[in-house]
């Protein structure tokens, strides 16, 4: 039998199913343990001390309570929490991205994914070169600098050599005033060897969900193929950092199996991240499984309504508060608005996720991993999250200025986010204006820039973001960043 060892390589020692279990447990007998709760509540809260923002954040263990408690006065207080830790480290600021899918090809047996290999009724797609450029200059037409990768497992059809070129074709591409800063990619499962490949592609974030933390219940919805392999899943973050990655995206496919067990096993690998590497997931993606061409999510006993979701949500802000959050157009515009306000800080936009969907006049759901809820255009939902007071950013600075792995924390700590992300958010939204958005969202836009302008707080910093944004619109200058 393993035991709870946060600082193993194993995949059962960190992802411990008995210390899930004491610690559900624990939850519930705590859940109206209302004088833990204000404790834990307290602990959560922001300090700041001479200028200086710190979180602690929260273990597992006490996040779980939080999760567990339901009553309606300390739900509030969580999330009321939750939006002032959303507010101190991530300001206004949204930053966007699109995925873009290369190959459905898969040899998995994935039971909630359309891409499985037994699907005989979905037509298979693997777009070549020339292909990846013009859904690129597509994306770049709308106005995107950033884009999550996409492909299904398959060694024949889609090798890590695939991937690379497809990655140097996409950073190649010059067209007009658009560029591809930022590449994340998400693909299955690897080797060290292969992960140090993707490093000196210069990859963002490797991103990998872990469907399900629950070992048996993984191993009944992962059948056949390599996924099936619970350990070299789990244990492919610790692979990925071995390989150099330092950024590395976190999640789980809710809807599937317990959500509670699930967060906490979601928290105790990004415990075991930091406790082995130093440093915590960069991000954690909340996707929730949606229907597809065979599949039906009421089929899976981890379906959860709208609240709860919001609710981990909050109580993940809470407990991780130096992890970015992304959630996809799996949601709708109502949920991801009540999302944003609660933690999350990186959207997708304009989403298409099918093989080539961005080239088509119509959407396409013949190759459709899953249906988008979302399905406004990109400036659509920029000039949404301007109405709701957001600053829409396509910044991609940080990794190109080796600002990775824990140099985030430090960012944050010291409290140059606002003298940093901040006129870099307003720099990039004012090329979006200038090359991509329609009239109004322009006048719109440009308003907030003015406006938000005057809030960095060093005057050095204000004036070369000022002046650098007079150079992107009246010099066409692009690309400039703190
Ligand atoms: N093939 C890679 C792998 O297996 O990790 C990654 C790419 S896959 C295209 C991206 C993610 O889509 C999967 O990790 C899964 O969480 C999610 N996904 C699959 N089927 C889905 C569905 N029906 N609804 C929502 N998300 C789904």
């Amino acid at each position: 039998m393993s035991t709870y060892d946060p600082k193993s390589l194993h995949a059962d020692d960190f992802i411990n199913h008995e210390e899930i279990m004491d610690t559900l447990e624990y939850a519930k007998k705590n859940k109206n343990n209302f004088a833990l709760i204000d404790e834990i509540l307290s602990k959560a809260k922001p300090v700041r001390n001479g200028g200086v923002l710190t979180c602690k954040g929260l273990t597992h263990r006490e996040a779980a309570v939080l999760l567990e408690c339901d009553d309606p006065k300390k739900v509030s207080q969580m999330i009321e929490l939750a939006e002032e830790i959303k507010q101190e480290f991530y300001g206004n600021r949204i930053v966007l991205f699109a995925p873009l899918y290369l190959s459905n090809y898969c040899v998995n047996g994935c039971l909630y994914c359309p891409y499985h290999l037994k699907n005989k009724a979905i037509p298979r797609k693997k777009l070549t070169q020339e292909e990846i450029r013009a859904e690129v200059i597509a994306l770049q037409d709308m106005g995107h600098k950033r884009l999550a990768i996409e492909a299904g497992e398959d060694p024949i059809n889609n090798p890590i050599e695939y991937i690379l070129d497809s990655i140097k074709t996409i950073y190649d591409i010059k067209h007009k005033n658009g560029a591809i800063r930022r590449i994340n990619v998400n693909i299955a499962a690897t080797s060290v060897e292969e992960y140090r490949m993707l490093r000196d592609a210069e990859i963002g974030t490797y991103i990998l969900f872990q469907e399900t933390y629950d070992r048996k219940g993984y191993e009944e919805l992962h059948p056949t193929g390599p996924k099936s392999n619970y350990e070299y899943h789990t244990e492919a973050m610790d692979r990925a950092m071995q390989g150099g990655i330092d950024d590395v995206g976190l999640g789980v496919l809710f809807g599937l199996e317990k959500y509670k067990y699930e967060f906490v096993g979601l928290l105790m690998h990004a415990e075991h991240l930091e406790a082995v590497h130093g440093v915590g997931p960069h991000t954690i993606s909340v996707p929730r499984v949606k229907k597809a061409d065979d599949i039906d999510p009421s089929e899976f006993e981890g379906g959860i309504d709208d609240d709860i979701f919001t609710k981990i949500i909050a109580c993940i802000r809470i407990a991780v508060p130096y992890t970015g959050m992304i959630i996809s157009t799996r949601e709708s515009e109502e949920v991801r608005k009540k999302a944003l306000a609660m933690g999350i800080s990186q959207i997708s936009g304009g989403s298409r996720t099918s093989v080539g969907g961005y080239t088509e006049d119509e959407r396409p759901h013949d190759t459709e991993q899953f249906d988008v809820s979302d399905q406004r255009s990109l400036d659509e939902v920029i000039d949404w999250l301007i109405d709701l007071g957001y600053i829409p950013s396509f910044c991609t600075a940080c990794y190109r200025e080796g600002r990775t792995g824990d140099r985030f924390m430090s960012l944050c700590k010291t409290g140059q986010i606002s003298n940093c992300c901040h006129p870099n958010a307003l720099m990039t939204l004012t090329e979006y204006m200038m090359d991509y958005a329609s009239p109004s969202v322009k006048e719109k836009g440009m308003a907030l820039i003015r406006k938000e302008l005057e809030n960095i707080p060093n005057v050095q910093v204000r004036g070369v973001a000022k002046l650098h944004i007079e150079e992107i619109m009246k010099a066409g200058k692009r690309d400039f960043r703190f």
